[in-house]
C-alpha cells in the first residue's frame, strides 16, 4: 500500500524557498510585522501569513495583498530571531499566487510590477512615476489630491521630476539577468 501523502501547501512553500525549511521554526513573535514599513497596508502581517500557511489556508494566503506590498527591504529578515528567509517567502507567495491565478488585488500587483520595473531599468525606484502610473490607472479621482502632495514634495526636494539611474547600472542589469536565468532553470528542473 502506498502511504506517501501528497505535499501540503506548507511543504510546497518550503520546497520553493531557499532555506524555507526554517519556516517551521517560527516563534510567532511578531518582530517581522513590527519591523515592516508596509505593515499598515498589508491585510495580514508576515507573522499571520506564516501561521495561515502552517494551517494550510492556501486560498487565503494566496489572495492576501501582503506579499505585494513587500518592498524587499529585508528589515524583517535581518531581525528575525530564527533567521527565517521572510523576504524570499514573500517572493514564493507572489509566484504561487500568479501561477495559480488566485491573486485578486490587481492594483497592488501593478504597483509591485511598476516598482520592480523601475528598479530593473534604473537601479532605484522613481516615486513620481510610480505614484502617477498607479493613481491614473486605479484611483484617477485621487490624482488631483496626490498632485498637490507631489508638488509639495517636489518643492522640498523630496521627489525628482526625472528618473535617475544608479552608477554602473549595466552591472546591476547583468546580475539581474543572471538571477533570472538561474530562477528559470530551477523552475524547469
Ligand atoms: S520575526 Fe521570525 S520568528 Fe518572529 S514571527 Fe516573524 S518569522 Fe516568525
Ligand atoms: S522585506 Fe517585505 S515583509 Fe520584510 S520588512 Fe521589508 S517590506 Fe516588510
Amino acid at each position: 500500500m502506498n502511504t506517501t501523502r501528497p505535499p501540503t501547501f506548507f511543504d510546497r512553500v518550503v520546497a520553493a524557498t531557499p532555506q524555507g525549511e526554517l519556516l517551521s521554526q517560527c516563534l510567532q513573535c511578531g518582530t517581522c510585522g513590527g519591523s515592516c514599513p508596509s505593515a499598515a497596508d498589508m491585510d495580514h502581517t508576515p507573522r499571520e501569513l506564516f501561521a495561515m500557511t502552517m494551517a494550510g489556508l492556501e486560498d487565503e494566503v494566496l489572495a492576501s495583498n501582503t506579499p505585494w506590498y513587500c518592498v524587499s527591504c529585508y528589515a524583517c529578515t535581518v531581525r528575525c530571531p530564527q533567521q527565517i528567509p521572510i523576504t524570499d517567502l514573500m517572493y514564493t507567495f507572489k509566484q504561487m499566487a500568479i501561477s495559480s491565478r488566485r491573486f485578486e488585488h490587481r492594483a497592488t500587483a501593478d504597483w509591485s510590477e511598476s516598482f520592480i520595473g523601475f528598479v530593473e531599468q534604473r537601479g532605484r525606484s522613481f516615486e513620481l512615476g510610480l505614484a502617477t502610473r498607479y493613481h491614473l490607472f486605479h484611483h484617477p479621482t485621487q490624482v488631483v489630491k496626490m498632485g498637490t502632495l507631489g508638488w509639495n514634495m517636489l518643492r522640498h526636494n523630496r521627489l525628482t521630476f526625472r528618473p535617475r539611474s544608479i552608477r554602473n547600472i549595466e552591472q546591476l542589469r547583468a546580475i539581474l539577468e543572471k538571477a533570472k536565468a538561474i530562477a528559470e532553470k530551477e523552475a524547469v528542473g
